[in-house]
């Protein structure tokens, strides 16, 4: 990677722009960083580099990308944060401190997740650009993993799969969440990674190119007819998503069959609704998965028309529509709605309304389990933040019981439990635990164990794997008590 390379790209983007300070901000990372090399024997240079075309890619402002290349500096440099304020101003100083800040985190285990979430949703509302920088930081350090030791490697990963992925999720930056969870997923299940990859190969090349041209063929005649141009691409989903959806619904590769999508791109919102209208008219529709995201746009911003349909041998075929700046939102979500915005009217940098939610509840709460609490977003979709009395918190994927969180907290609690009360109510113990709910169990000492029932609704592995044990005592007690007798 060169200096070149990233001040080309940003042309791209930005013709106008005087990029002569990208090459001063090369130089000075040069000097700062000297001869220091990564783990991986590459000079320190060419994170930097990594970094900030990463950032490119994404078409974040000027002020962002020489804040990538110089984001490093006050850590493991000799030249202080004062260096950069004097030589390339307040704002790009404000975002590495931003970024060195992040890097702190004190604790481990459980803590160290709770530190970096509130400190991530810190940064954001400060300044959004700061997460965008610490994602392309990240993105090439997930690259380069393979330099790490094994146990490194898969504490970043999972690190990176539980809280970078989710967030940039919400922020609709769709490109950076699927290129970070596909590598997560290789270094995490490396075994199911290469299964899955193999299968895709095979499939994407065997199938999807005929099936995609057969499908451009009808499409090309109707959109001609009606005047409408058009691009159409056939998408498969990334692995990780795959996996995912295998997971949940326990199903084989072969039984999923909305692994790849095909989109539409064409010139205006009217367009694509009449787009819509002819693919409708060509092959039935599935009623049941149809989403109008341009009327009713996603929270993190995202726009388009999905629909599936019957098409060619009656095949379950996903489409879908949107214009080229819906297009773009989709992969850079925040970060493309500046670019739009400023190239539209100057204006600054819009933030969604989340954000300033978020910057409201930081300010009136200085409690961090408050303000996982308070945070209702559903950042991490598939987890859930729940409390104890005490208000400790504890986090438990979605579909947990009072059972699953008993466990959590301890064995004996979990051994012991007769009955629960969420958010001051009693509840039974199967039942579905929310975000944000105060969950109190119920025990009585002398309950001899576990019930065998529990194992049809419990969600984690860990009350999965103590219940069966303690099934096992008491069968083991029983046959004890039994064993005096018989003699
Ligand atoms: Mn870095």
């Amino acid at each position: 990677m060169t200096i070149n390379q990233i001040i080309n790209k940003f042309k791209e983007n930005h013709p106008k722009a005087d990029t002569a300070i990208l090459e001063l901000a090369y130089e000075f990372t040069l000097k700062a960083h000297g001869s220091q090399k990564r783990k991986s024997g590459e000079p320190y240079i060419q994170h930097c580099l990594h970094t900030a075309f990463v950032l490119v890619q994404i078409k974040a402002d000027l002020e962002t990308v020489i804040a990538g290349l110089l984001h490093d500096i006050p850590e493991d440099t000799e030249y202080a944060l004062t260096d950069i304020e004097k030589d390339f101003g307040s704002e790009v100083a404000g975002l590495v401190e931003g970024i060195t800040k992040l890097s702190k985190i004190k604790y481990r285990g459980i803590e160290r997740y709770r530190e970096s979430l509130r400190k991530m949703f810190l940064a954001m509302a400060r300044d959004l650009r700061v997460i965008l920088i610490k994602f392309a930081d990240r993105l090439h350090n997930l690259r380069t993993l393979e330099s790490l030791p094994l146990e490194k490697r898969q504490r970043i990963a999972k690190e990176t799969l539980e809280i970078y992925a989710p967030i940039a999720g919400l922020l609709g930056i769709m490109k950076l969440k699927w290129q970070m969870e596909d590598i997560c997923f290789k270094h995490l299940y490396p075994e199911s990674y290469k299964k899955l990859e193999y299968k895709y190969e095979v499939e994407k090349k065997l199938e999807q190119n005929q099936y995609i041209q057969k499908i451009k063929n009808t499409l090309n005649a109707k959109f001609r007819e009606a005047g409408i141009p058009f691009e159409l691409t056939g998408r498969f989903k990334h692995l990780y998503s795959i996996y995912q959806k295998m997971q949940k619904k326990d199903k084989k590769f072969d039984e999923i069959y909305d692994v790849f999508a095909l989109r539409i791109i064409v010139p205006n919102i009217a367009d694509c609704y009449k787009a819509l209208g002819i693919i409708h008219s060509l092959w039935r529709p599935n009623p049941g998965r149809f989403k109008d995201y341009i009327a009713v746009p996603k929270p993190n911003g995202y726009r388009s028309l999905h629909t599936t349909v019957f098409g060619p041998g009656g095949k379950p075929t996903e489409f879908q529509i949107r214009t080229q700046e819906m297009d773009e939102g989709a992969k850079y979500g925040i970060a493309a709605h500046w670019y739009y915005k400023m190239k539209s009217d100057g204006s600054s940098r819009k933030q969604p309304a989340w954000i300033k939610e978020v910057i409201k509840i930081q300010k009136e709460t200085a409690d961090t389990h408050d303000f996982i609490k308070k945070i209702k977003f559903d950042v991490f979709n598939d987890r859930i933040f729940v409390f104890s009395p005490k208000g400790d918190v504890f986090d438990l994927p979605e579909g947990a019981t009072p059972i699953d969180f008993a466990y959590v907290v301890h064995t004996d609690i979990g051994n012991q439990a007769v009955g629960a009360v969420v958010n001051d109510k009693i509840a039974s113990l199967d039942q579905e635990l929310k975000n944000g709910d105060l969950v109190e169990i119920i025990t009585e000492k002398k309950r001899p164990g576990p019930s065998r029932d529990w194992l049809k609704f419990v969600k984690t592995s860990t009350a999965k794997n103590k219940i069966k044990q303690n099934l096992k005592h008491s069968v083991l007690d029983n046959i004890k008590r039994l064993i005096p007798r018989i003699k």
